[in-house]
């Protein structure tokens, strides 16, 4: 695989998007960090990448926490002795509202799983990465790092922060061999996507171009992309994978 003895974390890894990255990740050689808050999650996950052949640990962290997202690195090199690979992935929805409705409790939980815990994460992971000589960071961000999501401004805010991060992370890390990109995933089929009606799901898929949702593994091929050296020229950068939804 391309990433045959890589050590790589990947947060929110119970579920959706998450999952597909972790077990890419492992396809591909990498041991891996399952790190989720969800732990029943977490565990089915890493049975599922080691009854696949693969190698994975869970360790538990909520990404809105600084001291656990610390832990997080600290246990990772413990296990497996260094840090190569991160994908900050974990991040929720949030409550729908108009901007002006929009209560300051959701604001906050927002703006502190979205964009505080892809903060954390790149901090403490960096602070590795600079010891071991290098590494490679990738933040998801979504299509709402650059265009609108009617009733959910908590999240277009996070996610056109995580879009800013990263170009900051790029032009800082150049010259020490640490690469941080975002990517930008349209509506996936995931569990954060279960709550949405018929109707509505019907209204989201028309916004895609190519008619229909994503998948998970089409979010984590361009990952897997940006982690591996196939991409060593690119810093400080926003891929969509979006079916076209930006385009129109
Ligand atoms: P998901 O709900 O299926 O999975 C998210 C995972 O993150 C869950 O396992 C959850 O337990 C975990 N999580 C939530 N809060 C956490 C916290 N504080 N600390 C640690 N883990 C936490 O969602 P998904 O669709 O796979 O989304 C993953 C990422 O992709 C999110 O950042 C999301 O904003 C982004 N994204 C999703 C879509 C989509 O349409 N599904 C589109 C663009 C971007």
């Amino acid at each position: 695989g391309i990433l045959e003895n890589k050590v790589a974390i990947v947060t929110g890894a119970g579920s959706g998007i998450g999952l597909a990255i972790a077990e890419t990740y492992a396809k591909e050689g990498a041991k891996v960090i399952v790190s989720d808050i969800n732990e029943e999650h977490g565990k089915q996950a890493v049975e599922k990448i080691k009854s696949a052949g693969g190698e994975a640990s869970f360790v538990k962290a909520d990404t809105s926490k600084a001291e656990e997202v610390e832990a997080l690195v600290k246990s990772t090199v413990e296990l497996y002795g260094r840090l190569d690979i991160a994908c900050n992935n974990a991040g929720i929805g949030g409550e729908q509202e108009l901007t002006g409705n929009y209560s300051l409790d959701s604001w906050r939980k927002v703006l502190s799983v979205n964009l505080d815990g892809v903060f954390y994460g790149c901090k403490y992971e960096l602070e590795q990465m600079d010891k071991n000589g290098g590494g490679v960071i990738v933040n998801i961000a979504s299509i709402h790092g650059t265009v609108a999501a009617p009733l959910s401004s908590a999240y277009t805010s996070a996610k056109h922060a995580v879009v800013g991060l990263t170009k900051n992370i790029g032009a800082e890390y150049g010259q020490k061999n640490i690469r941080c990109n975002s990517v930008g995933p349209a509506y996936i089929e995931t569990p954060l996507l279960e709550n949405t009606s018929g109707d509505m799901k019907e209204a989201l898929i028309a916004k895609h171009p190519m008619g229909r949702l994503g998948k998970p593994q089409e979010v984590a091929e361009l990952v897997l992309f940006l982690s591996s050296d196939k991409s060593s020229f690119m810093t400080g950068g926003y891929y969509l994978v979006d079916g076209g939804y930006t385009a129109i």
